[in-house]
C-alpha cells in the first residue's frame, strides 16, 4: 500500500487521465502543460515517482541524468532546440503545486530574469 496520495501526473502516466503527449519511452514522458504560461510549455516527467528535486539522491543519477539529455530530444521534436528556458520548483513555497518531480520547458516568448 503507498504511503501516499498518488498525484495527477502519475495517473497520465498511467493513461487513466489524458495528456497531451509529445515524447514518450520506457523512462519518461513529456506533455504540454494543462495551464501554458508561453507559447510552448512543456512538462518533462520521470515515470519512477519522486517527489521533488530536493529529495534526489545518488540512486536517482541515472534517472536524473536521461531527464536531461531527453530535453535534447523533445526540443528538437518540438523544433524549439534554441531559446528556452527549463525550471523546476521545488515545494509549496517556490510555487510546486504537483509533488512528482517535473522540468518545465518553456519557450516562444521573450523571458525576464530573475524570474518571480
Ligand atoms: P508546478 O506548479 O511546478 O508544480 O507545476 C505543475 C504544473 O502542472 C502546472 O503548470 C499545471 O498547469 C500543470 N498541470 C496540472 N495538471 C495538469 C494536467 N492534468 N495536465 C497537464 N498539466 C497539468
Amino acid at each position: 500500500m503507498a504511503d501516499r496520495q498518488e498525484t495527477i501526473f502519475e495517473k497520465i502516466i498511467k493513461k487513466e487521465i489524458p495528456a497531451d503527449i509529445v515524447y514518450e519511452d520506457d523512462q519518461c514522458l513529456a506533455f504540454k502543460d494543462i495551464n501554458p504560461i508561453a507559447p510552448t510549455h512543456i512538462l518533462l516527467i520521470p515515470k519512477k515517482h519522486i517527489a521533488k528535486i530536493g529529495d534526489a539522491t545518488e540512486k536517482d543519477e541515472k534517472m536524473l541524468g536521461n531527464l536531461m539529455t531527453k530535453i535534447r530530444v523533445i526540443t528538437n521534436k518540438i523544433g524549439i532546440n534554441d531559446n528556452f528556458r527549463v525550471v523546476i520548483n521545488n515545494g509549496e513555497k517556490a510555487g510546486q503545486t504537483v509533488f512528482h518531480l517535473h522540468l518545465h520547458i518553456i519557450s516562444g516568448r521573450a523571458m525576464s530574469w530573475p524570474p518571480g
